[in-house]
């Protein structure tokens, strides 16, 4: 049921804040998408203003996250965990999972309900994909889901999937704790995939790690040792923890790099 009109997005669903931007609109919005509002679009431009390529740095994110997952799914993965998920965009997890392997299972998990009034649209027909409105912050919850227990089997390796949502968690939630968490209920052969905002230094970092307090109160960048130690105890798989274009491209990477390029550190890794 809408709940009002809006020139770009056309409705607007029941229950949801249209007068304080979201993480998940505004990312939409950086991306190009249509999911999102007047307020979500004013924020968007304020980070295009201060870093006119940033949807090329979003796209970045993209990019890995669909490599990573047809790497998953060729290392036998077919149960996928995507911990703020996001609005739909292109080639979304389940789309590129079960493109490499149609009997893989996929569990979209966002605090966002936004994510679902989108989501449950787009997955109505597809039995093996589930859109759910919880805190990642609180993996006992999230473990025990009705939609989590119906799709994903914990006596086999699962994917854990943190793109771009850790460094929406403050160092008082203890990230750290959260992603140990949730990988201690997962069999050994289980992975973490999982990309953070990385603080190198550069004045975009900044711009990003600003704008993102403003709009959102959220938005914590991490030193790569920081990065590092959420993957601590697994065996990170080639090329290591990376500037998101560098891991396992597809082709030659353009090079340089834009500053909004190398926005994102990530990587993949076994547990043992
Ligand atoms: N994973 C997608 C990707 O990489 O393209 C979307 C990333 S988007 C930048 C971050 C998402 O995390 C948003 O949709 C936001 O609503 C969600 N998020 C932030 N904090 C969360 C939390 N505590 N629990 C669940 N989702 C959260």
């Amino acid at each position: 049921e809408p709940n009002g009109t809006d020139p770009v997005q056309g409705w607007i669903p029941q229950g949801i804040d249209v007068t304080r931007p979201s993480i998940a609109r505004v990312y939409d919005a950086a991306l190009g998408g249509k999911d999102n509002f007047e307020v979500d679009r004013q924020a968007a431009a304020q980070l295009f203003a201060r870093v006119p390529d940033i949807r090329e740095g979003a796209l970045e994110n993209r990019r890995i996250l669909s490599r990573g997952v047809k790497f998953l799914v060729e290392q036998g993965i077919d149960q996928f965990l995507d911990l703020g998920s996001g609005l739909p965009s292109a080639e979304n997890t389940h789309q590129v999972a079960q493109r490499h392997n149609p009997d893989a299972s996929v569990v979209y998990v966002d605090i966002d309900p936004i994510v679902l009034a989108h989501g449950r649209a787009i997955l109505a027909e597809n039995s093996r994909t589930r859109v759910v409105t919880a805190d990642a912050r609180e993996p006992k919850a999230v473990l025990n889901l009705p939609e989590v227990r119906e799709l994903i089997d914990f006596s086999r390796p699962v994917a854990l999937m943190m793109v771009a949502i850790v460094h929406h968690m403050a160092d008082d939630d203890d990230p750290a704790g959260i992603v140990r968490a949730y990988l201690d209920a997962l069999p050994s052969g289980s992975y973490l995939f999982l990309t953070h905002f990385h603080a190198n230094g550069s004045p975009e970092a900044t711009a990003v790690e600003e704008e993102l307090h403003g709009a959102h109160d959220s938005g914590r960048f991490r030193s790569r040792e920081e990065i590092e130690a959420f993957f601590g105890g697994l065996e990170v798989v080639e090329p290591g923890i990376v500037t998101v274009p560098y891991w396992r491209p597809d082709g030659a990477v353009a090079e340089p790099l834009t500053p909004a390029q190398k926005l994102l550190l990530g990587g993949i890794a076994r547990k043992a």
